[in-house]
């Protein structure tokens, strides 16, 4: 089959590649009809997530039709159209027992190895690391499934790829975001970053009851969806987004504040595993820092939501403003599977329909002119959506 490969910084490759087989009981493979590209993978494809191999398939966004399943599987059939949630969970462990299945203790066979050099344990993920279990993503004509009896989520034929696709990661990211910090209705929310995260993150604190949205960001056509969506918007290159929150809200500051953003803005988040590991990938921005700026801005006794994700030992963050303005912090990955049928309701309801934030489409075999149109934002991209 073709698939997309890692092959260093900058550097990924469509090639032909063994078709995934059948490895456990509870596997299925799946035949992917859409698969996208997430700035997640842009940690990945500048190379600031460590223990990535050359080869190694990428994509952790994708659906399609299952294929082939193994014998532990119950819930599914040949032919069944499913979402596939990004983290990988095994369904019994206490974590997954308690709705936190991107914190599964049983997903990542280098979870021990993880911890000794990172300090943490994290779960597997398609497509994103040896560090994270070194699973075959789905920007792929195939993908082997692990514990597809729990995961895969059959969605119905009244609702398009489109519009299911990003049940995947991005619309729960969003979501997720904005709930955990508890918006329940008359929130001012600051949301920094207007990529696809950010763009979920706006429309779900509104369907959440938020008052406002503020959103930050540099790009204009990104600046623009977030107009669409609702929000009034900041350009970081034109105003300092502190200033200018503080001035939108009466010297008060956000209720909730999203960092939807992640580590390249700052250059040094994965300074820490650098630091160890790879000293010459230490980068400097030059751009504003959004979760200082987000901790900054915050109203005393508001939320700082992170969405974006951060590697190794991020520091000189204001401790003492966040301890002395009595913070709340809510931060990690996405609990995919908690929010599947929620938000499957969403769309069938027509609350939202996800796929406004597709702006190009392209086959699998275009897919490295897509990784670099995204990382640069050119011609106006906010999501590629790649077509096997
Ligand atoms: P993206 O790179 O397309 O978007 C980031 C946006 O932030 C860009 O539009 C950029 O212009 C903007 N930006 C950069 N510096 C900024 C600043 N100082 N202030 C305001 N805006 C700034 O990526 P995305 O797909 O939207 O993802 C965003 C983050 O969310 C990434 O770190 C990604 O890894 C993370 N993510 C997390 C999860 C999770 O489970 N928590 C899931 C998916 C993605
Ligand atoms: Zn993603």
């Amino acid at each position: 089959m073709k698939a997309l490969c890692w092959y260093g910084r900058g550097d990924v490759r469509v090639e032909r590649v063994p078709d995934p087989e059948l490895l456990n009981p509870r596997d299925a493979i799946v035949k992917v009809t859409r698969t996208a590209i997430c700035g997640s993978d842009l940690h990945l494809y500048d190379a600031y997530i460590p223990t990535m191999r050359k080869g190694d398939i990428l994509g952790h966004e994708f659906m399609g039709e299952v294929v082939e399943v193994g014998s532990g599987v119950d819930n599914l059939a040949v032919g069944d159209r499913v979402v596939v949630p990004f983290p990988i969970a095994c369904g019994g462990c206490y974590f997954c027992q308690n709705d936190l299945w991107s914190l599964c203790d049983n997903s990542n066979p280098n979870a021990r190895l993880a911890e000794a050099l990172f300090g943490h344990a994290p779960a597997g993920i398609f497509g994103y690391s040896h560090l994270m279990g070194g699973y075959a993503g789905g920007q792929a004509e195939y993908v082997r499934v692990p514990f597809a009896d729990v995961g895969p989520f059959k969605v119905p034929e009244s609702v398009s790829d489109d519009q299911v696709l990003f049940l995947t990661d991005i619309f729960p990211t969003g979501y997720q975001a904005a709930e955990v910090a508890g918006i329940s209705g008359g929130e001012t929310v600051a949301v920094w970053g207007c990529g696809p995260v950010g763009q979920f993150a706006i429309r779900s604190a509104l369907m959440l009851g938020a008052e406002r949205v503020i959103a930050i960001d540099r790009v204009p056509e990104r600046l623009e969806m977030a107009k669409q969506g609702g929000a009034e918007v900041i350009n970081y290159e034109e105003v300092s987004s502190r200033d200018a929150l503080t001035a939108l809200t009466g010297g008060r500051g956000p209720d909730v504040c999203i960092e939807a953003v992640g580590m390249e803005a700052h250059g040094m988040g994965a300074a820490g595993v650098y630091d160890r590991l790879k000293q010459e990938l230490k980068v400097e921005t030059g751009r504003p820092h959004a979760l200082r700026e987000a901790i900054l801005a915050c109203r005393k006794g508001g939320v700082v939501s992170v969405a974006g994700v951060f590697g190794g030992f991020i520091d000189k963050l204001p401790m003492g403003a966040a301890f002395n303005k009595g913070l709340t912090f809510k931060m990690g990955q996405t609990h995919v599977h908690r929010y599947l049928k929620p938000l499957l309701a969403r769309i069938e309801e027509g609350a939202i329909d996800p796929s406004f934030v597709i702006t190009h489409r392209l086959a699998l075999d275009d897919a490295p002119a897509g990784y670099k149109m995204f990382r640069d934002k050119h011609d106006g991209c906010v999501k590629v959506v790649l077509q096997p």
